[in-house]
């Protein structure tokens, strides 16, 4: 692979990468699942940093709409969203594409669209296990396999995939849901150690409890146990996972790392 890219580039891939000094401030960013929850909230933030960020959601035209329209509001970077499937690897090419055609190249990626099937392992369907796994580790495969190539061509770039606290410690009744999260983490840091020498970073953010549509099915018994579990006794709030993305966006030295934001939270 590394001959393939220093064709392309001119350099021999033994070249020096560029010091923080030379490599731009990122512009330009790209979030998956950003309709709603943690993505939402990403991109509101990372517009509010300056950046021009695109979207995507899957079947919330009206919610990336009214996002297009508060973040005009708010004033910052352009933010675009677009109905794509992240399961669809060449729609997720295509969203890509229209990013990079609208703002710009796309210079930061943050995969956060994801779905929950819980079920115990033995009440489990084949759908269930499947769909999980198709949203949450092929979407981020999708998505960072689309930007990658183009990164290394820059010789700049940082991935941020949103997995959970599940996949770090499992969780009763979420074995597809942790399977696919460990699974980011393991991508994550192999891509870590395959494009640094390229100038790319990438990281995991792995959340614990957070207020968003996703947790809002938990039933009350569920969610006050899952309270008295996280030390700080609460669920976070999506803007404090956008904290952490927006901090890995600029922090030069960081790479192949987890970060939980769970509240300290004990599974
Ligand atoms: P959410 O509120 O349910 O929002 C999910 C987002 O993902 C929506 O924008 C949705 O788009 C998008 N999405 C779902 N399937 C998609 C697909 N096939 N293609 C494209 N987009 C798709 O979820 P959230 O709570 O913000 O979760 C965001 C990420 O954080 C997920 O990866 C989740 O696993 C992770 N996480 C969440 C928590 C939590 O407590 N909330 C904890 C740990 C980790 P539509 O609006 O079109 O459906």
């Amino acid at each position: 692979m590394s001959d393939r890219i220093s064709d392309d580039t001119g350099r021999a891939s033994g070249d020096e990468e560029p010091t923080p000094e030379e490599r731009p401030t990122p512009r330009v960013a790209l979030v998956s699942g950003g309709s709603r929850g943690i993505g939402r909230a990403t991109v509101l933030r990372l517009a509010r940093d300056g950046l021009d960020v695109a979207f995507c959601h899957r079947s919330s035209p009206d919610a990336a709409r009214e996002l297009e329209e508060e973040a005009a509001r708010l004033g910052g970077g352009r933010v675009l969203g677009r109905q794509t499937d992240v399961r669809d690897a060449g729609a997720v090419r295509e969203l890509v594409a229209f990013a990079e055609e609208s703002l710009g190249p796309v210079e930061v990626a943050v995969t956060s669209a994801g779905i929950t099937r819980d079920n115990p392992l033995l009440l489990m369907t084949d759908e269930e296990w499947h769909g999980v796994l198709e949203v949450n580790l092929d979407g981020t495969y999708h998505l960072c396999r689309s930007v990658v190539f183009g990164m290394m061509k820059r010789k700049s770039g940082c991935v941020i995939n949103i997995s959970s606290v599940a996949g770090v410690h499992g969780n009763a009744t979420q074995s597809n849901y942790a399977a696919s999260k460990a699974g980011i983490i393991g991508f994550t840091k192999s891509l870590a150690k395959e494009v640094g020498r390229y100038g790319i970073r990438a990281n995991v953010v792995a959340p614990g409890f957070v207020e968003t549509d996703m947790t809002a099915e938990l039933s009350d018994r569920v969610r006050k146990e899952a309270e008295q579990s996280i030390p700080l006794r609460r669920f976070g709030r999506p803007e404090e996972v956008a904290d952490m993305v927006a901090y890995l966006v600029g922090a030069d030295y960081v790479t192949g790392a987890v970060f939980q934001v769970d509240g300290g939270i004990v599974l």
